[in-house]
């Protein structure tokens, strides 16, 4: 089974790629270093994929998916899809410890959120591989028409780096319940997570080429898949900005393409709404994974009514957040993922100043014990006196960092919450019914929390409006992005066609 070493040894684990069933080191030779973002030491040392692996890894998918996978029946694929969960579940710890060590997220969130979900989500597919069905429409005149579900083909998955065992498994759960093969790539700074799953994904018994592996930097192997004539669909979670040039790539060979973006959710305070649950919500929308959260609450509406109340019980919860050692059971929040995140979150704080807000509350690193000096750890953050124009109001900061914007009237708050390129979540926190659904029917977003934030669950969709993508993942929607509809007709009078036959 897995040979993970012990967190207490510090020499870096070796990763090769993922290929036709086998471990291999990239073409080139090369490989790179993913760091421990809690300490700044290398954990893991990867081979780095290229386009020449990319290629390797479509040809062996393209071969799994026309030959063996193909062959094998929904029964059987939904097997191996519970088995990999059971593997997971089984190996929970380990994951767990190698999902903080190369993200840097608190031990307690890898054991209770990333890894059973990751399990739940290969449990949830396994149980659809067998119920994914064509319909018969009843058409006029002596004819039978029917329509057969089939997979897309290849695919090609690009995944980022806040969750990501997690991420993994949206993807691959899905795709492979229908019947498809897959080239997934993680982001650079985690592939440790998804090369640990790839032993499992051997141990399940998955045929060779059903699921490639190959772990390398965005701009070369990410693009070689995302641009590679042998893919059929190619699926991205990231940044706004990459999911344009993906789209655009993706728009070359008219390869199907779906994306799950960025957000700026709204989360929003009513005075009636119980305060205590409140506060928890707009802590557990923002502080959650350091902030390195495509549906965090970063914009945080608040009704003036409750402006102070609100502030003082919010500030010394953020306050009292125990940021520090990931590894330990204690700790809330770890460090951010990578030096670069945590230079853009202190560049805007620098905006926020200069934009006029107020820093709150944080706005700064925290002083840790020597060992992890050198750790990319940031204190949890509010901006306050934010107006909705503001750039920390309209950009995705991407760290535990939250802008705090008042309002006094329901349909300007309404036209403000909206007023975002983005739309992938939003909270409403309120004890008048009828409102809680206007705004979860008004909010132009994929994802309407009410009275909680961050739930999500393998049945339930998740997905983006406007710049935040198309397409939805999870839940039965999740296979409208890996099947095709095939429509069929038959004939059943015998005679000819219309007006040309004799
Ligand atoms: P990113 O560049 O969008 O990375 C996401 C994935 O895309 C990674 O696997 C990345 O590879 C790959 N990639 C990058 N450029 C590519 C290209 N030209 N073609 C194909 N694949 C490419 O995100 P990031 O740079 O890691 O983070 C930057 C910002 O993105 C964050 O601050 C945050 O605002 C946003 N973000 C959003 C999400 C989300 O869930 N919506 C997740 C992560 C980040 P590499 O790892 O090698 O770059
Ligand atoms: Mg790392």
């Amino acid at each position: 089974m897995s040979s993970v070493k012990p967190a207490e040894t510090n020499t870096p684990r070796k990763y090769q790629l993922f290929i036709d069933g086998k471990f291999v080191d990239a073409e080139s030779g090369k490989t790179f270093n993913s760091p421990n973002p809690a300490t700044g030491d290398t954990f893991a040392e990867v081979a780095e994929a290229d386009k020449a692996d990319i290629d390797k890894a479509v040809a062996a998918a393209r071969r799994a998916f026309e030959g063996k996978w193909s062959r094998i029946s929904a029964r059987d694929r939904g097997r191996m899809l519970y088995k990999l969960a059971q593997l997971i579940e089984q190996n929970a710890a380990q994951l767990a410890e190698t999902e903080t060590s190369d993200n840097g997220k608190p031990i307690r969130e890898s054991t209770y959120v990333d890894i059973p979900q990751a399990a739940e989500n290969f449990e949830y597919f396994a149980g659809w591989a067998t119920k994914i069905e064509g319909e018969t429409i009843p058409v006029p005149g002596e004819m039978f028409n029917y329509t057969l579900r089939e997979p897309v083909g290849v695919c090609g998955q690009i995944i980022p780096w806040n969750f990501p065992l997690l991420m993994a498994a949206w993807k691959l759960a899905p795709a492979l319940a229908a019947g498809n093969t897959v080239v997934l790539k993680p982001a650079e700074q985690t592939p440790a997570g998804a090369m640990e799953l790839a032993k499992l994904i051997q141990e399940a018994g998955f045929p060779d080429g059903v699921v490639n592996i190959v772990p390398g930097f965005g701009e070369t192997a990410g693009a070689a898949l995302a641009s590679h004539p042998g893919i059929d669909k190619i699926a991205f979670t990231g940044s706004t900005e990459v999911g344009k040039i993906i789209a655009k790539t993706a728009g070359e060979n008219l390869t199907k393409v779906s994306l799950e973006l960025g957000g700026k959710a709204p989360n929003i305070v009513f005075a009636d709404a119980d305060m205590d649950q409140a506060v928890n919500g707009a802590m557990m929308g923002i502080f959650f994974n350091q902030g390195q959260v495509c549906c965090a609450g970063s914009r945080i509406f608040l009704d003036a009514k409750v402006k102070d109340e609100f502030l003082d019980r919010f500030k010394t919860r953020a306050e009292g957040v125990k940021v520090g050692n990931p590894m330990d059971q204690g700790t809330q929040m770890g460090p951010q993922v990578s030096c670069e995140q945590l230079d853009r979150i202190k560049g805007y704080v620098g905006i926020a100043r200069s934009e006029g807000a107020t820093v709150f509350s944080g706005g700064e690193a925290p002083e840790l014990e020597e060992s992890f000096k050198n750790g990319y750890f940031f204190k949890p953050t509010i901006f306050s006196e934010v107006n909705n124009k503001m750039r920390v109001a309209q950009e995705e900061i991407f760290g535990p960092v939250t802008s705090v914007i008042t309002f006094t009237d329901e349909e300007d708050l309404l036209r403000q919450a909206n007023d975002t390129i983005y739309g992938l979540s939003a909270g409403i926190w309120t004890n008048d019914l009828a409102r809680a659904h206007r705004f979860a029917r008004n909010i132009k977003a994929g994802v309407i929390w009410i009275n909680t934030f961050n739930m999500f669950n393998a049945a339930s969709p998740f997905g983006g409006f406007k710049q935040s993508g198309y397409g939805r993942e999870m839940g039965k929607h999740a296979l409208q992005l890996y099947t095709q509809v095939k429509s069929v007709w038959v004939d059943l009078s015998g005679k000819p066609i219309g007006w040309f036959g004799k």
